[in-house]
């Protein structure tokens, strides 16, 4: 069942991908909150050990791409999936607008620079699909410069994985009234102002221009190197628990095992 709830969320290389077609009201198998809550805190139990284990082995890395529209929800996963983690091994990376410095370079020069070592788990809040996502929204480079970089991803990632790198990547979807509800929020609650950026607002005028170039970018970016996941993520149990599940999935199939001593401990005495 679990296996196959993954599956369901992984888009299918060469898929053509209608976000309208993805509800994110979807909970999976859930009716209610306490079952996924659960569910979830035994997945993170097992991600604790699978992580403490890639890092013993040092072989092997994960990185996770996240990506989402404002308010989805990127932040609240970062910390709900980062309990189930050991911070020695673990790290974020949240990626702004680029610097001066960061301009004049090839737009995945800071991105390489970030990508986790063998042994790590490297979690990207934002990360290179940006720029075939808000820099195609806003025109800031030309429709001939931004359309050849979804092969250039592809051959980036499939050069990451070739190294020994898992890579999953996450689209947190939510409707586009879910995302008023949690702006409004954001401005009802003193506690949220902080949250809130007016700069929010302006985004959520193009909407459907971010849903176009989200579409483009699942549809011809989900490798099965560095697949993509549409997460339904209306309801934040049901988010936190899919991704926490794609998670333990993909980390089990890396058959990892704890390193073997190079002696044999019954031949040392400590005096
Ligand atoms: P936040 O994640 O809310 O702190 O916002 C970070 C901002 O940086 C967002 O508005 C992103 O669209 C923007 N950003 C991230 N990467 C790029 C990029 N490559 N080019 C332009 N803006 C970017
Ligand atoms: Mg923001």
């Amino acid at each position: 069942m679990n296996e196959s709830l993954t599956a369901r969320l992984r888009i299918k290389p060469g898929q053509h991908v209608k976000l309208a077609r993805h509800d994110p009201d979807f909970t999976g198998p859930f009716t209610n909150k306490k079952d996924a809550k659960d569910a979830t805190k035994k997945n993170l139990d097992k991600l604790f050990e699978l992580q403490y284990k890639m890092y013993a082995e040092n072989k092997h890395s994960l990185l996770v791409v996240l990506q989402a529209m404002d308010t989805a929800g990127k932040d609240g996963l970062i910390r709900h999936v980062m309990t189930g983690m050991n911070p020695q091994g673990c790290h974020v990376t949240s990626f702004k607008k680029p610097s001066e410095r960061e301009l004049d370079q090839d737009y995945l020069w800071r991105i390489h620079q970030a990508v986790p070592a063998k042994g790590e788990v490297g979690i990207f809040n934002r990360s290179h699909y940006e720029d075939v996502l808000v820099v195609r929204v806003h025109d800031l480079v030309p429709k001939t410069v931004w359309s050849k970089r979804y092969e250039e991803i592809n051959q980036f990632e499939h050069y990451l994985a070739s190294t020994g790198m898992t890579i999953v990547k996450i689209f947190l979807h939510i409707s586009k009234n879910e995302q008023k509800q949690r702006l409004q929020a954001r401005l009802d609650d003193p506690l949220k102002h902080w949250k809130f950026s007016p700069a929010d607002l302006g985004e959520r005028k193009h909407w459907n221009e971010y849903m176009r170039a989200y579409e483009d970018a699942l549809s011809k970016c989900s490798t099965p190197h560095a697949p993509w996941y549409v997460i339904p993520a209306n309801e934040k149990w049901f988010r936190n628990y899919a991704v926490s599940q794609i998670l333990v999935d993909t980390m089990s199939r890396l058959r990892m095992s704890w390193p073997k001593p190079t002696f044999d401990p019954k031949d040392i005495k400590i005096v």
